[in-house]
């Protein structure tokens, strides 16, 4: 296979080739199969590879997807290009931890049962090495009690993780499809996964098919490329990531009446907002603030405000 050639964006240094594509241009969502697209943004030419936006579910989709091997590779050998990105939350991963917790603890409104439950077991779609999900978790410990927790991750890398810690037992799988045909769980967390895979809403309807009755789904996405496009026009570039986000997905598709109708289980969104800062105050100032304000528009405005870089949601299984 080719190797990862370097020009110009999505990803800074990450240019495609013909052969690195599986398709042909898109014609159809590949969500809801909608033929209603329109263009958002280009990311490359030659091939021309764009972001395409469906206005009936409301997803934003890169117009090719990438080969298998070429995602194989470039997950396999660009481990510290990844480390760069979002795929993990650095040194902002306590604030992460801590604001994901507090979330889902404010969530668990059957915490009697959860109580009484002698394991609550949590699926982490994407957590790579548990960093985050086992510190989320730790603090679930503290909010509930000395509750035990039993984690699976489900991570393409299938990592090493962690034994012997306190109240929680750990578990891997590469695919979701590896997880054990009858289990089911009462938490997911799937944050800053979706948007990395192929085929998001097939995920999606795995996940929801494993989870308890009030079990409860958080997902964290970015939202960028409507703020990549009005910034394109006073000739500022962001990067898109691409090719490692794949899609796109904002508070609008989540919200939207089209996903409801996909899903096949009755859920309740109790969380919908912009997602934290992923960047930190000491480290990265400019950033901090420059995500601050942008953001702050969604208070008001909600998911008609979409240039604030990412949405985070809870679902709650009903
Ligand atoms: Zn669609």
């Amino acid at each position: 296979m080719n190797k990862i050639n370097v020009a110009d964006p999505g990803i800074k240094g990450i240019n495609l080739r013909t052969n690195d594509v599986s398709e042909a241009e898109i014609k159809s969502c590949r969500i809801c199969g909608s033929y209603k697209l329109e263009r958002a943004l280009e990311v490359q030419s030659n091939p021309n590879i764009y972001f395409t936006r469906c206005t009936d579910c409301r997803i934003t989709q890169c117009s090719c997807l990438p080969k298998k091997a070429f995602i194989e590779n470039l997950y396999n050998e660009k481990q510290n290009l990844l480390s760069k990105t979002e795929v993990n939350v650095g040194d902002r991963l306590g604030h992460a931890a801590s604001h994901i917790a507090k979330n889902l603890y404010r969530q668990l409104n059957n915490r009697d049962r959860l109580l009484n439950t002698k394991v609550i077991h949590v699926l982490d779609f994407g957590g790579g090495t548990g960093q985050l999900s086992i510190e989320i978790l730790k603090k679930l410990r503290k909010l509930l009690g000395n509750i035990q927790f039993e984690l699976n991750i489900c991570d393409y890398s299938k990592p090493e993780l962690k034994k012997n810690i306190i109240g929680i037992k750990t578990k891997s799988y590469r695919t979701l499809s590896d997880l054990p045909e009858l289990a089911t769980f009462d938490i997911c967390i799937a944050s800053s996964i979706l948007e990395h895979v192929t085929d998001p809403i097939n995920d999606l309807f795995i996940i929801i098919s494993k989870i308890n009755r009030d079990g409860i789904i958080y997902m964290r996405t970015p939202w960028i490329i409507p703020l990549a496009a009005l910034l394109k026009r006073i000739k500022i570039k962001i990067d898109t990531l691409y090719p490692i986000h794949l899609y796109d997905m904002g508070g609008d598709f989540y919200e939207g009446k089209v996903l409801r109708k996909l899903i096949n289980r009755n859920y309740k969104i109790v969380m919908s907002r912009t997602s934290f800062i992923n960047a930190s105050p000491s480290k990265q100032f400019i950033t901090y603030i420059l995500s601050a304000i942008l953001k702050m528009p969604t208070y008001i405005f909600g998911i008609k405000w979409p240039f604030c870089g990412g949405w985070e949601v809870i679902f709650k299984i009903l």
